[in-house]
């Protein structure tokens, strides 16, 4: 009995080894969760294209936006842990353990690193008929009229939530905030003039500040980039201690064996060395991440790491959702 237990044991181990070899043998989904259309949506597109091509199979992105990213984490962290689903997520990882007493999953816990992808400043934007033209005179404009200025996020523990409860504890100003499931509604809704303004990625923003549609005041990176040469940073604009990168990471659920694991991580390190992938992100105002970035090593100790940094910020500032 006891024999034969261990051989269905063995036969059970043996079975669950040949299925992660032969992976992946179907299609995977990378879950994205915020809207199609916004930053992250981008990024995932710009790199599950070259990791479809090195793994031989589709690579369906679903968007599950919702509070600020975590509806979509929480369907990761309860899908099977078998390789076929995936999550690509922000900075937001790291702050919804202080921004959400109730969340349904441990960021570190419940899921397996593949690796980091890319990091993307920041910019801030308006309508193109919102009064004030430069940073100094945003911030002159928003004190004066804190009651009626209204702020675009993808909810709380988004990018963009954070980049505009950072604006505001900085000039010491409280705003009427609208969230959406993603900044790619958001944009839509800035462009159109039904709210005032937003920090949101440049994965989302360049275009639109290119082709006049909103009007930009400044970059949260520390220099000026590239691709916006004319934007100045926050700290020129008049806010110095101000700098913002969003770094974004794949994983999968805890317990994804770690054949596919290592075969995820091969076609990431492929997708952000790949010359066409850097070109698309160079004109978004990003690059991908290096070899020794897209590692599960590196996206496990940036993932503590930034745990450790927001949590006493989110508290100064006193952000929490319900
Ligand atoms: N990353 C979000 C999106 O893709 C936006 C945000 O985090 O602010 O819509």
């Amino acid at each position: 009995m006891r024999f034969a237990t261990l051989t269905a044991a063995a036969l059970a181990l043996s079975s669950a080894a040949a299925v992660a070899q032969d992976y992946p043998t179907g299609p995977i989904t990378i879950v994205v969760p915020f809207s199609a259309g916004g930053p992250t949506d981008t990024v995932t597109r710009l790199v599950a294209e070259p990791m479809s091509k090195t793994l031989g199979q589709q690579i369906v992105v679903q968007n599950v936006g919702g509070a600020g990213g975590t509806l979509g984490a929480t369907q990761v962290a309860k899908a099977a842990p078998d390789g076929y689903t995936l999550l690509l997520h922000h900075i937001g990882m790291s702050t919804a353990p202080s921004l959400y007493p109730d969340l349904a999953f441990d960021p570190a816990a419940d899921f397996a690193p593949i690796g980091l992808v890319t990091s993307v400043p920041m910019t801030i934007i308006a309508r193109k008929d919102f009064p004030p033209n430069t940073l100094e005179e945003l911030i002159a404009y928003v004190k004066e009229n804190a009651d009626t200025v209204t702020y675009a996020n993808a909810g709380i523990g988004a990018a963009s939530h954070l980049c505009g409860m950072l604006f505001m504890s900085a000039i010491d100003v409280e705003l009427v905030t609208v969230p959406y499931q993603g900044t790619g509604p958001a944009m839509t809704d800035l462009i159109g003039g039904q709210v005032d303004f937003m920090c949101d990625q440049t994965t989302n923003t360049t275009g639109q500040i290119h082709g006049g549609e909103v009007k930009a005041y400044a970059v949260t990176s520390p220099e000026r980039l590239d691709s916006l040469p004319d934007l100045p940073t926050t700290a020129e604009a008049g806010l110095p201690d101000f700098t913002l990168g969003i770094w974004h990471g794949l994983y999968a659920p805890a317990g994804t064996p770690q054949e596919a694991l290592d075969k995820l991580n091969a076609a990431l390190k492929t997708a952000v060395a790949d010359p066409n992938v850097a070109t698309r992100f160079a004109k978004l105002g990003t690059a991908p991440a290096t070899a020794e970035e897209a590692t599960p090593e590196a996206l496990a100790t940036t993932l503590t790491e930034q745990i450790a940094l927001w949590k006493p910020l989110i508290e100064a500032a006193g952000a929490k959702a319900q």
